[in-house]
């Protein structure tokens, strides 16, 4: 009789992921590593070994929430090891929690492996230690549904805006070079994916750090530089989205390829102010004047182009006359979707010794007149797509509904498109369709599969 080698139970690691999408991608790379040593990732506390918890750092109120995470997993599981941006500040995670395990900031994936090890060993399996260390679908895990993935490009920032600590947190800008990117995009087109986003601090610095490096793929050759990565990726034939873009002037050349449709007609830029001084005061990046020149400019090039944008309000030393500079902007710029944050301080940024903080009642009112105004300028735009027919991708199927997102639409952060006969059609997720809408409100539209 021949002897049937013993298949030993593997180690179970449980996962809390919190944070950006910059963070997710970090938990899919080790969450990936875990898998391909042969670590079982368990949804409960009460299954896992260990519990690593990637964290966020960036508001306080992320501080808190992380802490909160890392109490609750001390509590049901007692061996926790912390990563992330959080991990940065190691005494604000032992002053709460000083049973950790282990402590490393973000992108440190080689320090959560190590605590991991030490935690819980990883088993010999004959089974698994001869086949090659790779993961078997060749993406690895995705945290996102099977049909868009988030494509990050690079790492850290070389800016110093007065109200982020990510600098300090992630470092200085290191890009990926173009060829690894492309590789990585190309795996995950071939495991699925129909929509690629990518993410950065800053994309449109893309490359700068290794001085636009030229790289090979496909047989082209290609530079490590935004414009070029566009061109390669729509060499993919899927959608892709571009995050975390600076209003450079070499932003301007990008949209004739999305005029071409090669690239989505998207921008996420967050603007963050319309005031000069205060931009100023801010140190933002590509703080150019003519935003609103330029916008024109974009949208006679790319008439279907959508701008998402973030901003700050209340930020220190804003006048009413800023604020209301502010408002006139958003009347002028008409973007279609807009995020606005009240400012608040972040421990350790160079605006909280800033003179003239807005008084918080103030900071308040000055938010809501902003979001009003701008949700009469969103439904309006959105309004104005009422009878054309849109392209979506459908993200799932909820009775009879296709739930979907139009070329204007990042998950999480945009829109739907309810499609009323969806499933009638067959839709199922990751399918495009061709939408005729019907209605819309001030953040989703709804409409039929065109015939
Ligand atoms: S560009 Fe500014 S806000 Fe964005 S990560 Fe860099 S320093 Fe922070």
């Amino acid at each position: 009789m021949s002897a049937v080698p013993h298949k030993t139970a593997s180690p179970r690691v449980g996962f809390v992921s919190l944070g950006c999408p910059k963070a997710l991608v970090d938990s899919e790379r080790i969450l990936t590593q875990l898998k391909v040593e042969g670590y079982d990732i368990v949804p409960s506390y009460d299954d896992a070994d260990v519990v690593v918890v990637n964290t966020c750092g960036f508001i306080d109120a992320a501080v808190d929430e992380s802490l909160e995470a890392i109490g609750e997993a001390m509590a049901e599981n007692g061996k926790v090891i912390v990563t992330g941006c959080l991990g940065k500040r190691e005494e604000v995670i032992r002053q709460a929690h000083p049973g950790v395990l282990s402590i490393s900031g973000p992108q440190d994936y080689t320090s959560v492996m190590r605590a991991v090890h030490a935690a819980v060993p990883q088993v010999h399996d004959p089974f698994v230690d001869l086949v090659p260390r790779r993961a078997a679908d060749d993406i690895g895990i995705k945290l996102t549904p099977k049909h868009y993935a988030y494509l990050k490009i690079s790492e850290g920032c070389n800016h110093r805006c007065s109200f982020c600590i990510i600098p300090s947190m992630r470092g200085d800008l290191v890009s990926r070079p173009v060829d690894e990117v492309l590789r990585e995009a190309e795996r995950l087109v071939r495991g699925g994916v129909r929509e690629l986003l990518v993410i950065s601090q800053d994309t449109s610095a893309y490359g700068v750090d290794l001085r636009y490096i030229e790289r090979d793929w496909r047989g082209g050759s290609y530079q490590t530089r935004m414009q070029a990565l566009c061109e390669g990726l729509a060499e993919l034939g899927v959608w892709t989205r571009l995050h975390y873009v600076y209003p450079y002037p070499h932003v301007d050349r990008i949209i004739p390829l999305m005029a071409e449709g090669k690239l989505l007609p998207y921008l996420d830029i967050p603007f963050q102010h319309a005031s000069p001084r205060i931009l100023k005061l801010m140190k933002r990046p590509g703080a150019v004047e003519r935003t609103l020149e330029r916008i024109r400019g974009w949208r006679a090039i790319c008439p279907e182009l959508t701008i998402r944008s973030t901003f700050i309000v209340g930020f220190p030393g804003e006048t009413d006359a800023e604020f209301e500079e502010l408002l006139d902007f958003l009347d002028e710029a008409r973007l279609d979707r807009v995020g606005a944050f009240a400012y608040s301080p972040v421990e350790g940024a160079a605006a909280n010794a800033l003179p003239d903080p807005v008084d918080e009642d103030v900071k308040q009112a000055r938010l809501a007149r902003f979001m009003e105004r701008q949700a009469r300028i969103s439904a309006e735009r959105l309004e104005a797509k009422v009878g054309s027919v849109q392209r979506c991708l459908v993200d799932a199927i909820d009775g009879e509904l296709a739930i979907a997102r139009s070329q204007a639409d990042a998950p999480e952060i945009d829109g739907l498109v309810q499609i009323q006969d969806g499933a009638a059609h067959g839709l199922r997720a990751g399918d495009f369709a061709d939408v005729r809408i019907m209605g819309s409100d001030e953040h989703d539209l709804y409409g039929e599969v065109a015939a």
